[in-house]
């Protein structure tokens, strides 16, 4: 709990980019991050803010507010809002210009463990993401001390299954239809090979 009120009564704003535009291309063109991150993450925060504004969420964490809005139906714009809004921050931070290759120690003997392989683990992450039906998110997590992949339909994350989100990839069509039209499979297989952040995913082991 934030008890900085400082800190939390202030809007929720729009993380900084953790790379330049152009840093994921080819893979995810500069084009491509200028609509996701400028249009569709942008919209996500400023919709939160219209709507937490006057209300007993202005002054909540992200965190705060998708545990207080999940799963009530009367509180779902203010959720997808705010969960897309934090989906996104973590979208980007498990992405890396210079990412894919071997995880850290840490990281790949868990990985190990649950999945066996390396491999193994990104095809049960690709998998996971071709196979969400219409727009959401393919994630690898932390099961109590065991790691998991899970898929989430549109806003919704492990955050509110009890999980601990170790990294993401975004599946909506907004994150790959300018790059890749219809070939969902191609995006995911070039960021597990060649963009995903196992770096950002070990420091989430905590
Ligand atoms: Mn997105």
């Amino acid at each position: 709990m934030n008890k900085n009120k400082t800190v939390s009564a202030a809007p929720q704003v729009l993380p900084a980019l953790p790379y330049a535009d152009s840093a994921l291309a080819p893979v995810i063109s500069a084009n491509t991050i200028g609509f996701h991150y400028g249009k569709h993450h942008k919209g996500y925060v400023d919709n939160l803010n219209k709507l937490a504004a006057g209300t007993e969420f202005a002054e909540l964490t992200l965190e705060e507010i998708i545990a207080a809005t999940a799963g009530k139906a009367d509180k779902a714009a203010i959720f997808n809002n705010a969960s897309q809004a934090w989906n996104h921050a973590f979208y980007w931070r498990s992405l890396a210009p210079k990412g894919g290759g071997k995880p850290p120690a840490a990281l790949q003997k868990k990985i190990a463990a649950a999945f066996g392989t390396l491999e193994a683990c990104k095809k049960e992450l690709a998998a996971a993401a071709t196979t969400q039906f219409g727009s959401g998110w393919a994630w690898l997590a932390l099961d109590g001390g065991k790691l998991k992949v899970v898929k989430t339909g549109n806003a919704d994350s492990p955050l509110t299954m009890g999980l601990k989100p170790l990294l993401t990839i975004d599946v909506w069509e907004h994150a790959y239809y300018l790059d890749y039209q219809n070939r969902r499979a191609d995006y995911v297989g070039a960021v597990l090979d060649t963009l995903i952040n196992w770096e950002f995913a070990a420091e989430n082991l905590g």
